[in-house]
């Protein structure tokens, strides 16, 4: 069965598109943290980065080129942003399709909640 995300990359599921190439889609999260979230999701399900193989180093690069675009086309490259990937339940990952949150617009405060 497909991935939530690979129905959004499909058009299935409706999304706010932003960037889609052979390899990647970008769409902004449904539930932004700030002002620019968007996801940034290999177009091929990959679950999670422990998951991910030597074929799949081009598709990982990409993921970081694309981020680096869209923060300039957003206006938070200079400011400054966040990239973000959760892997598996530690790391409060929800949707098992790997993806890249760009998050940026605002200060984002300190990198993890200290307990
Ligand atoms: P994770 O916790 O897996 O790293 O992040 C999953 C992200 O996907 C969350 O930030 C959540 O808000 C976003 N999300 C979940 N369902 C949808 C959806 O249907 N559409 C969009 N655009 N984002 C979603």
């Amino acid at each position: 069965m497909s991935t939530l995300f690979t129905k959004i990359i499909q058009g299935e599921i409706p999304a706010d598109i932003v960037y889609q190439d052979d390899l990647v889609t970008a769409f902004r999260d449904i539930n932004p943290a700030a002002p620019t979230h968007i996801l940034i999701v290999p177009n091929k399900e990959i679950p999670t980065v422990n998951d991910l193989t030597e074929e799949d180093e081009q598709v990982a690069g990409h993921l970081f080129l694309v981020a680096k675009k869209l923060a300039e086309q957003e206006g938070v490259a200079e400011n400054g942003y966040r990239l973000i990937v959760n892997c598996n339940k530690h790391g409060g990952q929800e949707v098992f399709h790997l993806h890249l949150h760009l998050i940026g617009g605002r200060s984002l405060g300190p990198m993890i909640l200290r307990q």
